[in-house]
């Protein structure tokens, strides 16, 4: 090369040749092709190439990292804007490692296309660098990580390529890179006070603000030797954001976007300490949507789900937004507010609330109703833990659901008193067919015409090892519930045809009625079910009668019409139950096969309801239908339902119900005369078996 230097002389050689000839390694890279377009001799040299056209049809990206290529790309940002860039790198002529400082700058090719221009500043020869050193210079240049030195007053020293990618065209403030000055304010705080300081906070970069986590900390600038701030930092926007996602799941509903219960649990504890200190009080109001399984079971679930976040907006846009407002499950919420503190203003917003609240929704074109039952309860009045709260507000919102749907309950101790009793009832209840306590008494009717026996209503009884008898409207509800009312059903059946069957052959016109309870009807295959009980016992289905309530019959349910046709095929009486309680509507009549009415007890007693009850006798009369008048205590009633021509009567006028023997002993003195049967209190004094008042 040297022989060539000598040769060259300057008149004879254009521009080109001189950059020829010149001993610093020059090249242009076309970055489109990934190919070096043009070299030097020296160029040609330190790329270990025999003559431009072989260092040609290299093709540089093939050994080129992603990084790198990264790198080079942001380059042309950097050259349209007229900059050069000095940097140490590390090239790879034949597989041969050569670490250059190179100066980069722009060149446009002949076809207007911008490539870069490459100087190597100094010599590439490695001789005064250690390996460690150029390989540390080497890792910097390529590491995602960023780098940077900054002065003590937050001015750029130096950045690594991963940095100057990342940083603002022309911004050279640490304090301006970060959104928050507080957050810059913070990570002094912690420099001064550690040396160090580890940080995720928001900064500005080229891709707009993003989130990074910093690690800073104080070292001497080789250069000058003066106190600088190192900073390493890399992008965790994405990691932040799943942090973020995780953390609202992990205190929110994903469907209403509602805190859940961890929410609530986690900030009333302190909220409730600060309510204290200032002497205000909190209310807690436990929401269940009623039915709401109905909606999901009719309309499809993506409806079901559309009323909850329904509902939810709809709390919200009641709610003040410091009220705290949670989901807790399925179709239970939770209102918790300061708001009302003394009792009238409760008064007030329970009222607002329930009005608010029991609105129908449009959801699309369906228009749906969905009640809610709601429970209060008072902190500190109730409590001031949150979960003794909760679970006061609940056995409020129950009572509330099991009295009238729709409404709402504020907690009281005998509340708690009921709960606790029905929980520890429900309890017992699951083995009372095991441990054999239950018992079925027989209440007599009597023909109001003849005064004579005309059959009895079968009545269950629970004998409770430690309260003794408990009454069926105790107990009844439970079993409904908990859906242990199919196989007691099952049992009160078969005892009372068993009964049935004997005393059929005492008296063949006997009739037995038995309680069937709404979800005993609604079983499809139960009507099947019930038969085969009453087939197996033997007893003449005609002395048999159901009783069921007018509420079973509302939904002109398919399954409930083609039990009661099996029934009646089968011989088997229906009444309805309590008559007048509910719609008396006496269409069903007609609708049904219906071959009985028992007028409720509230009708009988009650003088105001005189001419109801006259109507309803006479009704049925018309429409051929055995009436039985229930709950007759007085021989005035008696008469009276007598002389409006009603069939028979139910009470404790005649008795109260007996059991089976008693029974027994009724019938055999009614077949032995033929005089109508002393009341009650013409005949011997019995021992009467007690029943737990219904509390
Ligand atoms: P219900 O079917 O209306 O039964 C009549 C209730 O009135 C009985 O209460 C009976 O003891 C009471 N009663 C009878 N005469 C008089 C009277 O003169 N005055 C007053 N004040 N009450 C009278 P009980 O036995 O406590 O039964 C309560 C309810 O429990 C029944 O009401 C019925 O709905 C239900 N039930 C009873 N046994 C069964 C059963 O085996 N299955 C089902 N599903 N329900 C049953
Ligand atoms: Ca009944
Ligand atoms: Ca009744």
């Amino acid at each position: 090369m040297g022989s060539k230097k000598v040769r060259t002389r300057l008149s004879y050689v254009d521009k080109q040749s001189i950059l020829t000839e010149i001993a610093t390694p020059i090249w242009v890279f076309d970055w489109e092709n990934g190919r070096i377009d043009w070299a030097n001799e020296a160029g040609l040299s330190l790329w270990e190439a025999d003559d431009l056209g072989e260092l040609r049809s290299r093709n540089l990206f093939s050994d080129q990292s992603a990084r790198a290529r990264m790198r080079i790309e942001q380059y042309r940002t950097d050259f349209l804007a007229n900059r050069s860039i000095t940097e140490q790198f590390t090239i790879y002529p034949k597989g041969v490692p050569k670490s250059i400082t190179c100066r980069f700058s722009g060149i446009f090719l002949s076809d207007d296309r911008l490539a870069m221009l490459n100087q190597v500043v100094g010599a590439w020869q490695q001789t005064d660098d250690s390996p460690d050193n150029l390989r540390s210079i080497n890792a910097l240049f390529h590491t995602s990580t960023q780098v940077a030195l900054y002065d003590r007053d937050g001015v750029l020293l130096y950045d690594n390529p991963a940095a100057r990618g990342a940083r603002p065209e022309g911004e050279h403030s640490l304090a301006a890179r970060i959104v928050h000055q507080k957050d810059y304010a913070r990570l002094q705080e912690l420099l001064k006070a550690n040396r160090e300081a580890q940080a995720v906070m928001e900064v500005h970069t080229r891709l707009g603000i993003r989130w990074y986590e910093f690690d800073l900390r104080y070292t001497l600038d080789p250069v000058s030797g003066r106190e600088a701030m190192l900073m390493s930092a890399s992008d965790v926007t994405e990691r932040k954001k799943a942090q973020d996602m995780a953390d609202f799941l992990a205190f929110h509903d994903p469907l209403t976007k509602l805190p859940n219960r961890a929410h609530l649990l986690r900030d009333t504890a302190v909220w409730f300490a600060k309510l204290l200190a200032e002497g205000r009080a909190a209310t807690l109001v436990f929401v269940d949507l009623d039915r709401f399984k109905s909606v999901n079971d009719t309309l499809g679930h993506s409806v079901g789900d559309e009323l909850l976040v329904a509902f939810a907006n709809r709390l919200r846009t009641i709610c003040d937004p410091a009220d705290h407002l949670a989901r807790l499950s399925g179709d239970e919420f939770v209102v918790l507010t300061d708001r009302p503190q003394g009792q009238a203003e409760l008064d007030d917003w329970s009222c607002q609330l329930d009005q608010a609240l029991n609105q129908p929704y449009q959801l699309g074109q369906h228009t749906v109703k969905c009640s809610v039952s709601m429970g209060f309860c008072r902190m500190p009045d109730n409590g001031t833990d949150i979960n003794l709260l909760l679970q006061r507000a609940d056995v409020a919102m129950y009572e509330a659901k099991h009295t009238r749907r729709g409404s709402f309950r504020i907690f009281s101790q005998e509340m708690s008193q009921r709960f606790s009793r029905k929980v520890m009832l429900e309890k017992q209840l699951q083995t009372v067919l095991e441990r054999d306590e239950l018992e079925l008494c027989f209440q007599p009717r009597i023909s109001l015409e003849t005064g004579r026996l005309a059959g009895a209503e079968a009545l269950l009884r629970w004998r409770h090892p430690e309260e003794g008898l408990i009454s069926p409207a105790d107990f009844i509800p439970i079993m409904e519930e908990t859906g242990l009312i199919i196989d007691v059903g099952d049992w009160v059946l078969r005892t009372a045809c068993d009964w049935l069957k004997t005393w059929q052959a005492l008296d063949p016109d006997l009739m037995v009625s038995v309680n069937i309870s709404g979800q005993q009807c609604l079983r499809p295959g139960l009507a099947n079910h019930l038969l085969s009980i009453v087939e197996q016992s033997g007893c003449h289905p005609s002395g048999l009668e159901f009783e069921i309530t007018e509420s079973v019959l509302i939904g002109d349910d398919p399954i409930i019409h083609h039990g009661f046709r099996l029934f009646k095929d089968a011989g088997i009486g229906l009444a309805i139950d309590d008559f007048g309680t509910g719609y008396s509507n006496l269409a069903y009549v007609q609708n049904y096969p219906v071959s009985c009415i028992k007028i409720d007890r509230s009708f009988v007693g009650d003088s105001s309801k005189t001419a109801i009850t006259k109507m309803i006798i006479s009704m049925c009369r018309l429409l051929n239908v055995t009436i039985v008048a229930e709950g007759v205590e007085t021989l005035a009633q008696h008469d009276w339902l007598k002389a409006q021509g009603c069939d028979q009567y139910q009470g404790f006028l005649f008795a109260p119900a007996v059991s089976s023997n008693e029974f027994e002993d009724l019938i055999m003195a009614s077949q032995a005369t033929s005089h109508p049967l002393p009341i009650a209190s013409e005949r011997k004094p019995k021992r009467t078996q007690a029943v737990r008042a219904i509390s």
